[in-house]
Formats: structure tokens, C-alpha cells, sequence
């Protein structure tokens, strides 16, 4: 959209530039205060009993901002193409889109990459590269609850899906599976990106147990 902008003697257009995403820090708050709810949590209460070092809470913040920065991957060439092209297109590498579950499979070995300069541990890189993944995931996942198709099956498939909006769709009798199925995938998406997320910091100095009643 073009703005005329009033200066002294003539007008000079200002481009306003339309993000139409959710802002980039709607992206690491959803993914750090929602999909990581848990770990958040745990770690405000050891905060409040003093009961956690200097140290470790560098290392969850280190944490925090590993997934903060993944949180925003899919969006990555909107920072290219500003510098470059002036504008903040952000949904294709080339032909690839930047919005689909392969291209965010790609953050396992980058998340992996930096986990093992981290750790030096294979197993630990591993793991930071699942959460890395995780982050990716919920970055799509808000898109989508936003409103925005994602290309979730490329390269199998080109369609642009939007599976929140499944999630209103009635039930016929005729085929009571399949609409069962197609109305519960955002859910299970939900699920298994949380549960991955919560997997990974498992095994990265969280703890989530139950703790049976005696
Ligand atoms: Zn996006």
C-alpha cells in the first residue's frame, strides 16, 4: 500500500509493507509460553523456591532462545529478501515452500549442528535439533490458526491446507471416519508438536514426572 506523506513542499509515497502473518514475537511467545508451558512453569517455581543456579537458568534461557530463534524459521527469508529485494516475502527457498512440514524438517539438522557445538554430545544434539523441530512445527501451527493455507504435504502435494478450519466441519454418517479423522487432525498436530517439544527438553535437564501420593 502506497501513503502519500505530507513534507514541506511535495508529497513523497512511503511503501507500507503488509506482513499478514502474526507478528515474529507472537511466534516465539506461542511457542515458549504455550507449546512450552510445562518447562516454563517448572522453571518459575524453582525461580521461587531458589532452588536453581546462575547457571542453569543461562542454560534455559540459552534453551528459550534456541527455540525462539526456530519459532521464527519458516519466516527466514523475509529477513533475505528485505535486505535484497526491499520487501518481506517469506513463503519460498527457490521453489521450495518455506511453510511446509520438509522445509521445517531441515531445523532437525541445524537445531542438531548447533546442539552439538553446545553439548558435544551426539545425543544432546539430537535432541536440541527435535526441539529445534518442534519450534518450526508451532511456527506453521499458528499460521495456520491465523487463517493461513500451508503447503503441509509439498513435495507430495501442492495444496495449500488449512486445517483449523476442519475443525468446525459436521460429520456425515455417510462417511463418519474420514470426517472424524479430518476433524481431529489440528488436534493430534497440537499434540504432537507439544509432546515433542516436552520430549526434547526431557532429555535436555527437564524434569516432568507424576508424583504418585503416598
Ligand atoms: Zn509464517
Amino acid at each position: 500500500m502506497i501513503v502519500p506523506h505530507a513534507t514541506s513542499d511535495k508529497f513523497i509515497p512511503i511503501r507500507i509493507i503488509s506482513l499478514n502473518m502474526p507478528y515474529p514475537i507472537a511466534h516465539v511467545m506461542f511457542f515458549v509460553f504455550c507449546i512450552c508451558a510445562v518447562a516454563v512453569y517448572t522453571t518459575i517455581v524453582a525461580l521461587l523456591r531458589r532452588d536453581i543456579s546462575y547457571r542453569e537458568i543461562a542454560h534455559i534461557l540459552l534453551l528459550l532462545a534456541i527455540g525462539g530463534f526456530f519459532a521464527l524459521y519458516p519466516d527466514i527469508m523475509a529477513v533475505y529478501n528485505l535486505i535484497v529485494h526491499g520487501n518481506m516475502a517469506h513463503c519460498y527457498i527457490g521453489a521450495i515452500p518455506t511453510h511446509s512440514l520438509i522445509f521445517s524438517s531441515s531445523a532437525i539438522v541445524l537445531g542438531a549442528i548447533i546442539g552439538y557445538v553446545l553439548y558435544r554430545e551426539q545425543g544432546k544434539a539430537l535432541y536440541t535439533g527435535l526441539f529445534a523441530f518442534s519450534a518450526s512445527l508451532s511456527h506453521l501451527l499458528l499460521d495456520d490458526l491465523e487463517g493461513t493455507c500451508i503447503h503441509y504435504l509439498y513435495p507430495i502435494s501442492n495444496q495449500e491446507i488449512n486445517l483449523f478450519s476442519y475443525i468446525g466441519a459436521g460429520f456425515t454418517r455417510d462417511d463418519l471416519v474420514h470426517s472424524l479423522l479430518v476433524a481431529h487432525t489440528p488436534i493430534i498436530f497440537l499434540v504432537v508438536v507439544m509432546m515433542l517439544a516436552l520430549f526434547a527438553l526431557s532429555h535436555l535437564g527437564f524434569e516432568f514426572r507424576y508424583r504418585p501420593e503416598k
